[in-house]
């Protein structure tokens, strides 16, 4: 009898336990959930739910709300868990890499380019990445696949077929020019001499595209890259620094040469081949590939002391600016993070943006610069523009038409950028519009 008892006890203090057990995480999923939908309310509200391009889409049939995606991205809030389905929260802040597409483990997720009410255009590409224009070609980000891995991969495929189709008795010409040294460009590049084609690269910044310019260290490889003349690279989470000299070396190993600051603004048709207009001059060659990417060029302010020196246009090392007066050009996220990072290391900064607030920017980077307005280290100055900048100073108009001359060391302008379809109009490349088109499914 007693044993009975004991055994009654025992099963009812082990179902009490498992009910306390359940009922905990009962409240963690549901105030989890209840977190999400604010999120969304909130995304939607800034204008941040839809996506503007490439952006994951949850089968809610399949999901088993597993929270692989979740914690895969390493974006933050893009996706979200809810009543045990992982949901979208920013769609517009996801930058394609799929990190969420491959962890899903019942391959719940497809990645799709715009929606039904928003296009994103794309140009127009053959199977071997030639467009409509012969002889140019197009790998990268540029043709809507956002994926490190996958733009080294075409870069790779497109210059492999170029290189079927160069006639080696014309002697005169260059086979091919890059234009772009970002990942698709460098697999370009590492193909191009292991198939001995006669080519230079060239870029508007320098080595490393867009990565080159990530705000975070921490860089996601969802699977292995093959990096021609090198092999298998089995980074799985590393460090853009790591990767970028890593992409030097095999380079500098093949003795393949950048040839930095140059921007190339058009490509023209000619009877027998192509002609490059950059800012440094024109060049020739049988075939053109372009690997720019889809974030363009950045915006110039266009005014007097611009070409100075000390005016960047991306920031790179923030820590290593210190005790400086730094002028800080735009409203965007970009230069509203540049602002608040550089005020972290003792600099006087000044963030000059033409509209009256700033709107359409991540909700923590609002809070943040609101609440680090008029500290000791960042003023905000809206409605004004700059008028010039000197060796010393930076020169703002004001509002109300008078002028500021503030001292200055440094100048960031982060105004956006000059879309790469202005660049592909230009050259002749047609391009239409995806409105959501399935790019990878399982
Ligand atoms: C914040 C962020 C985080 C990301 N994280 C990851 C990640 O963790 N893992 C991952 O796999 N992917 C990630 N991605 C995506 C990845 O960076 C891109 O898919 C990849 O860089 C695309 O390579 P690309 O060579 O096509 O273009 P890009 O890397 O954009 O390179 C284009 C190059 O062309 C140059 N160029 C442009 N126009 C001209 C011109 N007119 N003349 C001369 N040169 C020009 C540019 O200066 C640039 O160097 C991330 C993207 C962003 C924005």
């Amino acid at each position: 009898m007693e044993t009975l008892i004991e055994e009654i006890l025992t099963y009812s203090i082990v179902g009490i336990l498992a009910l306390g057990v359940l009922y905990i995480y009962l409240r963690k999923r549901n105030r989890e959930s209840h977190q999400v939908t604010k999120k969304i309310e909130h995304a939607k509200e800034f204008g941040f739910h839809e996506p503007m391009s490439l952006h994951p889409v949850i089968d809610l049939n399949l999901c088993i709300g597993s929270g692989a995606c979740v914690s895969a991205c390493p974006e933050q809030d893009i996706l979200g868990w809810r009543h045990g389905r992982g949901e979208i929260i920013h769609a517009a802040h996801c930058v394609g890499h799929g990190a969420c597409f491959h962890a899903c483990p019942v391959e719940a997720i497809s990645l799709v380019m715009g929606t039904e009410k928003r296009g994103v255009e794309l140009p127009h590409v053959n199977e071997k990445y030639e467009s409509n224009v012969p002889g140019i070609y197009i790998a990268g980000e540029l043709g809507g696949m956002g994926l490190i891995k996958n733009a080294v991969e075409q870069g790779k495929q497109a210059v492999e077929n170029i290189s079927k189709t160069i006639d080696r008795s014309n002697d005169s010409e260059l086979d091919l020019i890059i234009i772009g040294a970002g990942p698709a460009g460098i697999g370009a590049a590492l193909t191009a001499t292991k198939n001995n084609l006669r080519f230079k690269i060239l870029d508007q910044d320098t080595l490393g595209g867009t990565v080159a310019s990530f705000p975070r260290a921490k860089i996601v490889m969802t699977s292995p890259m093959e990096l021609p003349l090198h092999g298998k690279v089995k980074f799985f989470e590393t460090s853009k620094t790591e990767l970028i000299e890593l992409w030097n070396e095999v380079l500098t190993k093949n003795s393949i040469a950048i040839n930095e600051n140059v921007k190339v603004e058009s490509i023209e048709k000619k009877y027998s081949g192509l002609i490059v207009h950059s800012n440094k001059g024109e060049l020739n060659a049988k075939n053109v590939l372009l690997a720019i990417g889809r974030r363009g060029s950045p915006r110039k302010l266009g005014v007097p002391g611009e070409r100075s020196p000390k005016v960047y246009y991306r920031l790179l090392e923030p820590e290593l600016i210190q005790k400086q007066n730094v002028l800080v050009v735009g409203g965007g996220d970009s230069a509203i993070e540049a602002a608040l990072l550089i005020a972290e290391g003792a600099n006087k900064v000044t963030l000059s943006y033409r509209g009256e607030n700033f709107n359409r920017i991540k909700p923590d980077n609002f809070k943040r610069i609101n609440s680090a307005i008029d500290s000791d280290n960042l003023q905000v100055l809206y409605s004004s523009q700059v008028d010039n900048i000197t060796d010393t100073q930076a020169i703002i108009k004001l509002k109300d038409g008078s002028s500021l001359e503030l001292k200055n060391d440094l100048v960031y302008v982060m105004i956006g950028g000059e879309l790469p379809t202005d660049f592909l109009m230009k050259s002749g490349i047609s391009i239409s519009k995806k409105f959501g088109e399935v790019v990878l499914k399982h």
